[in-house]
């Protein structure tokens, strides 16, 4: 099968935080563990899978979605000082936290290249979903970047950013943006607030980051993270019993909003699993086949309304994080989606 058939994505170069001296608890194997299930369960992931090498993401796709300011830095010497801050490794008195940069085999410059490969496929995503109806990448879903500052380990909006050009390139007019990470996709709905081509749902802990956070920035403006999606969903701790009903009201919601989209992208955190190792994710806590049950809705949505879905593996951290996306990808690629692969 030529490359350009391909399915899912992976990033040549991933965004491995030990190299940098970053102490996050991202599992470095996810993507190859989810790739090993596929193959232990009869899957040929030879004929499924593109190894992106070179970043197609550009400046100029930046600033359609960036401040110039802040593009700016990310091109200059402000890169090292906008990557600290992205990733939240310095705390209020300038010192580091989870950052060991004694550790560190490669320069913290080099994570902008690992950062652009991963928007690139999250635009290859969605290029292949307009083709073949849907198609997964196994980086992207920045959905915390904010258009002058990153926060939450986003540098960039991939998502906004593949949207923009995929508008300028004149394949789409409008999108869906279905944000199911833990964390409510604070990014995307404060750069896509007034722009009536992109509609946002985010369902999200009722409680916790990005939430909690102050309700102005230190210069007194007020913070974007507060800005709500189109369709907001807080699920409340306890409340998970609820999850798929919430989701499926809030999926009629995007549709009233905005019927029709040319293409939905799905921020496909795998954080609300019970076994997810980040503290911050722990006030919503799903079960396997509770996340599982919520991909089926998702992909029996768009396909009933024939809306092409780009899937970004968002979330998802510790040594558990793999099996959400392998679960859904198996039932995928072995058949039971209709998927002819
Ligand atoms: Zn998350």
């Amino acid at each position: 099968m030529p490359r350009t058939e391909a399915l899912i994505f992976r990033p040549a170069l991933e965004v491995s935080f030990e190299e940098f001296g970053i102490l996050i608890p991202i599992a470095d194997d996810r993507t190859s563990r989810v790739l090993a299930s596929l193959r232990e369960a009869g899957v040929d992931t030879s004929r499924l899978v593109q190894v992106v090498e070179e970043p197609l993401i550009t400046r100029e796709d930046l600033l359609r979605v960036h401040e110039p300011s802040y593009v700016e830095d990310l091109f200059s010497s402000g890169l090292e000082r906008r990557l600290l801050e992205a990733y939240e490794l310095v705390d209020e008195r300038g010192g580091y936290v989870r950052y060991a940069p004694e550790r560190a085999s490669r320069p913290l410059s080099e994570l902008l290249t690992r950062v652009l490969l991963g928007a690139t496929c999250t635009y290859l995503a969605c290029l292949r979903a307009l083709r073949a109806g849907h198609a997964f990448s196994c980086a992207g879903g920045y959905h915390h970047a904010h258009a002058g500052f990153g926060h939450g380990f986003c540098v960039i909006n991939d998502v906004v950013i593949a949207l923009r050009r995929l508008m300028a390139e004149g394949r789409i007019r409008r999108a869906w943006v279905v944000d199911v990470d833990v964390h409510k996709g604070d990014g995307t709905a404060a750069l896509t607030k007034d722009d009536p081509s992109i509609a946002t749902l985010s369902i999200h802990m009722a409680a916790g980051w990005p939430l909690s956070l102050p309700s102005t920035l230190p210069d007194g403006r007020p913070h974007p993270s507060h800005i709500p999606s189109t369709v907001e969903i807080p699920v409340a701790r306890g409340e998970e019993a609820r999850y798929h009903e919430l989701l499926g009201e809030g999926l009629t919601r995007l549709e009233e909003h905005l019927p029709h989209p040319d293409l939905a992208v799905v921020v496909w955190g795998a954080d609300p699993y019970e076994k997810d190792e980040l503290p911050s994710a722990a006030e919503l806590s799903l079960s396997l086949e509770a996340l599982f049950e919520r991909d089926l809705l998702l992909w029996e949505f768009m396909r009933a309304r024939e809306v092409p879905a780009a899937f970004l593996m968002a979330g998802g951290y510790g040594p558990h994080a793999w099996e959400p996306f392998a679960r859904f990808l198996r039932w995928v690629f072995q058949g039971e989606g209709n998927v002819n692969c």
